[in-house]
């Protein structure tokens, strides 16, 4: 079977064997990892061997901490503005869809919140233009979502901004290189391209440390994180060990340079298959096309739950798409290789076939 999740979504076959090898006796020691104490030298190991793995991978100086939390990117919707602004202090925030709506509505609980720009109104299928932006004189930071897992639509720039960039990563990150030091503050959910549900990554320019009001929860405030490795509480402890199995596939891949390259040639061929039929559609903007989620619709919707059926029964699996928007979404995350994307183009055309 393909796996087409958005999140959680697959992971790289080899490391659920390895996991699967390791699950009841790890590297010999009689028993799981997931029974250690986090504060075991064999735990402590294999958080720092992840964020060793981690860094190298993403090319992460030591100007920044590398923080493996709990509560989702959706908790970091809140930690955002609890770690960076006053309630009286100015947040920028960019509009592209359903997870930047998320994000500033939670950013507005905490501070006050400017929308600098909005695709709303193209039904999310674009990028405002930087030169649009209103940006606020004095904003404690620019938040925006580089990748929308829902709409599809993916930033292939980094914007110019006086204020430190604060981003959701969560359905980008590890997809192609990046450079960190553009940014303030990096998070994502780590279902996609990191490992299993329950692990967030948060990386963090140490300049901004320390600034979280009193009232921040401990739970939330990065410097305690920080401050504490990550273990200030108990850590999702198996999560990270998989994202460590993760982090050291990606590493015998080529990196994230060779994983970019996969990618390009994998949306590429989708988006050309969808392009080249009047069958199928893609919305967006051709120049923000996501490389990890594509959505596309049938040219009769009535089609859907057959297509959806069909697909199913030929292993190839979770294409519907969000609830919100409808049709289906193919997200061709890193796990998901070249094979799948062959197989569901060739289930795609033959579809067409029988019913175009
Ligand atoms: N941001 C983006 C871009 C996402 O795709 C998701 C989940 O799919 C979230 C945030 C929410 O993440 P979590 O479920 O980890 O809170």
């Amino acid at each position: 079977c393909y796996n087409f999740c958005a999140g959680p979504a697959a992971l790289p076959q080899v490391v659920l064997e390895k996991a699967r090898d390791e699950m009841l006796d790890w590297h010999g020691a009689g028993l799981s990892i997931m029974e250690m104490s986090h504060r075991s030298p064999e735990v402590v190991g294999v958080a720092q061997r992840a964020e060793a793995d981690l860094r190298e991978l993403l090319g992460i100086s030591d100007d920044y901490a590398v923080l493996f939390l709990q509560g989702g990117a959706s908790t970091q919707f809140a930690a955002v503005p609890l770690n960076l602004a006053g309630e009286n202090d100015l947040a920028d925030y960019v509009n592209t869809g359903q997870w930047s709506k998320k994000a500033i509505a939670e950013g507005r609980r905490f501070t006050r919140v400017n929308v600098a720009a909005s695709s709303e109104d193209s039904n999310f299928s674009t990028i405002p233009p930087r030169e649009s932006w209103q940006l606020s004189a004095d904003a404690a930071y620019l938040h925006y979502t580089p990748n929308e897992t829902i709409g599809g639509v993916e930033y292939f720039w980094v914007p110019e901004a006086s204020a430190p960039l604060v981003v959701d990563m969560s359905s980008t990150i590890l997809s192609r290189p990046v450079n960190v030091a553009d940014y303030g503050v990096i998070y994502a959910g780590a279902q996609k391209n990191i490992g299993p549900a329950g692990l967030t990554l948060v990386i963090v320019r140490r300049d901004l440390l320390g600034r979280a009001g009193d009232k921040c929860p401990a739970m939330l405030n990065w410097q305690t994180a920080a401050d504490n490795d990550s273990m200030y509480n108990t850590p999702p402890t198996f999560a990270l060990y998989l994202a460590g199995l993760v982090f050291e596939w990606l590493k015998e891949q080529g990196g994230l340079a060779a994983m970019e390259r996969l990618n390009r040639r994998k949306a590429g061929k989708l988006y050309a298959a969808i392009d080249s039929s009047a069958f199928y559609a893609n919305p967006v903007e051709v120049q923000s096309r996501s490389l990890m989620n594509v959505p596309f619709t049938l040219a009769d919707d009535a089609l859907d739950k057959q297509f959806l059926a069909e697909a199913d029964a030929a292993g190839l699996l979770n294409l519907k798409g969000h609830r919100s928007v409808g049709g289906m979404r193919a997200s061709i995350y890193n796990a998901v290789g070249e094979d799948a994307v062959d197989a569901l183009i060739a289930f795609m055309q033959d579809f067409e076939q029988r019913n175009g």
